[in-house]
């Protein structure tokens, strides 16, 4: 890894620990030298600033809500979301549908980075269960699909451990292009950042059309920026208010839960112990069965 790539790490880790409600993050002196280290790197390999905030002491990470904005410089979301009609037919109809219209829609078209892909939901069309994420990140919209990355690759291993397969639910994003960037040296865009407010509501239309093709018994929202977007994102201060409860969108009922991606950082047992007693409620409520081993288990 070069110092660029453990510096946007660092970044998208510090973004996802803040929208995942974390307050502090604890960093040792050894740790703040590495630091050091690795911003005089990349100031000397690029002889420039580095395009990040890094930190310099411990920082207490703010809850992001969904209203952050974008970078300047970005070609404005157009304030009146999509209207979305779906033709009449069967839902693998409805759906194709769908996917042409929205990997097709000039808004898409023009946010989308370069040579990449606007990703809609996967799965089955007839799944009982929406699991909802953020938005695409580098590997998404490389492969036009979501959660196929790590975080992806954890979200397949819940699912499993519900005793289901990937392809018997649905997974969806609450925006469906990678957020754009600045366009750093070299052309290239850099860096993480989570939906605005603006984004999301344009892309809602789209997940709203999934729904309704899918018409899923319930929704799963996979962290506070998911959340953010179907709860709305003045509902809640912190994840910690909502999650391991049930809400509702568009008729639904939605079990909010952390997203595989801060699991992933934040390795704890009760971090894992607790997504997965939220997906028991999830089972429960659907009627999966569950054995004494699913009971006891940690993701
Ligand atoms: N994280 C998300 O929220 N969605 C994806 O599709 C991938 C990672």
């Amino acid at each position: 890894m070069t110092p660029r790539d453990q510096l946007l790490a660092l970044n998208d880790e510090l973004r996802r620990l803040r929208a995942d409600g974390q307050r502090t993050v604890t960093v040792t002196a050894e740790t703040l030298g590495q630091l050091h280290s690795a911003v005089t790197a990349l100031q000397v390999e690029e002889s420039a600033q580095v395009p990040l905030v890094v930190p310099s002491a411990p920082v207490p990470p703010k809850v992001r809500s969904a209203s952050s904005t974008a970078p300047a410089g970005l070609a404005p979301i157009p304030a009146t979301p999509p209207v979305v009609q779906l033709p009449e037919g069967d839902k693998a109809t409805r759906w194709a549908a769908l996917r042409d219209l929205v990997i097709n829609h000039p808004v898409c078209q023009a946010h989308v980075r370069p040579g990449k892909k606007v990703v809609l939901g996967t799965g089955d069309l007839s799944a009982r269960i929406f699991f909802c994420g953020e938005a695409p990140g580098a590997d998404e919209e490389i492969q036009g699909e979501p959660f196929v990355g790590a975080a992806g690759q954890l979200l397949t291993k819940m699912i499993q451990a519900m005793g289901l397969q990937r392809e018997q639910v649905y997974i969806g994003n609450i925006m469906n292009w990678r957020p754009e960037m600045p366009v750093g040296p070299g052309g290239v865009q850099v860096g993480n950042r989570p939906p605005t407010t603006e984004e999301m509501n344009f892309c809602l239309p789209f997940l709203r059309a999934q729904l309704e093709i899918v018409q899923p018994e319930l929704i799963v929202a996979l962290g506070a920026t998911a959340a953010g977007g179907l709860l709305g994102a003045g509902t809640f201060k912190t994840l910690g208010e909502i999650k391991g409860r049930w809400h509702e969108f568009s008729g639904k009922p939605v079990m909010v839960t952390y997203h595989p991606s801060y699991i992933l950082r934040n390795s704890s047992n009760r971090s894992k112990r607790s997504t997965w007693e939220d997906l028991l409620q999830v089972m429960e409520r659907i009627g999966l069965p569950i054995s004494d081993r699913q009971r006891n288990y940690f993701i």
